[in-house]
């Protein structure tokens, strides 16, 4: 399994959602199509999605990493207008960051900023990847996660989950309907 966290670059949240991406072998910042796509093609697992999450002081950082097949229900360019409106909902959702994670309203977490890559349609095996960034006035509050982008997300039967509180990694394979996950 991959792992797009480098914990020493924890400090700036901004690095680190970066850092993911260089972590996957891309120089620039600007070719996230392209890269994203060649080296995803073909390599993800249906049935599957990836959500990390990164705890570094106030900042809470959170990504999700799930085929089109789960986003959409289906993974080829849109047949219908019916497919369309699907496609456009899924992309407005993601790029919203509502109803992604749900954290103790006493964390006090406010979304920061939001890197989203949709999918091209010439992809065989196209991802939808996305990049959520929380500042939270009082993380001492957060206690737990919950992930609530699993309840839009189909098909799902398997989440790798990533947890990276400090210094500490945290591997968990959960089903697709984890309730809620310690971060202490
Ligand atoms: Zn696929």
């Amino acid at each position: 399994m991959k792992l797009p966290w480098h914990p020493t670059r924890l400090a700036l949240s901004l690095m680190l959602l970066s850092c993911m991406t260089l972590a996957q072998g891309q120089t620039h910042d600007h070719d996230h199509d392209h890269e994203g796509e060649s080296l995803e093609q073909g390599k993800h697992v249906h049935g599957e999605v990836t959500i990390n999450v990164a705890l570094e002081g106030n900042s809470l950082a959170v990504e999700v990493n799930a085929p089109a097949l789960h986003v959409l229900g289906f993974e080829r360019a849109a047949r219908s207008a019916e497919e369309q409106r699907v496609m456009s909902e899924a992309n407005a959702w993601l790029k919203s960051g509502t109803s992604i994670i749900g954290v103790p309203t006493t964390a006090r977490c406010r979304l920061q900023s939001v890197e989203f890559t949709p999918p091209s349609a010439t992809a065989k095996h196209p991802d939808y990847r996305a990049s959520y960034l929380y500042r939270c006035e009082q993380p001492a509050s957060l206690a737990w996660v919950e992930l609530w982008a699993l309840r839009r997300l189909k098909g799902v039967e398997k989440v790798e989950f990533t947890l990276l509180n400090g210094s500490v990694q945290k591997q968990l394979e959960l089903g697709s309907a984890p309730g809620r996950i310690a971060l202490r």
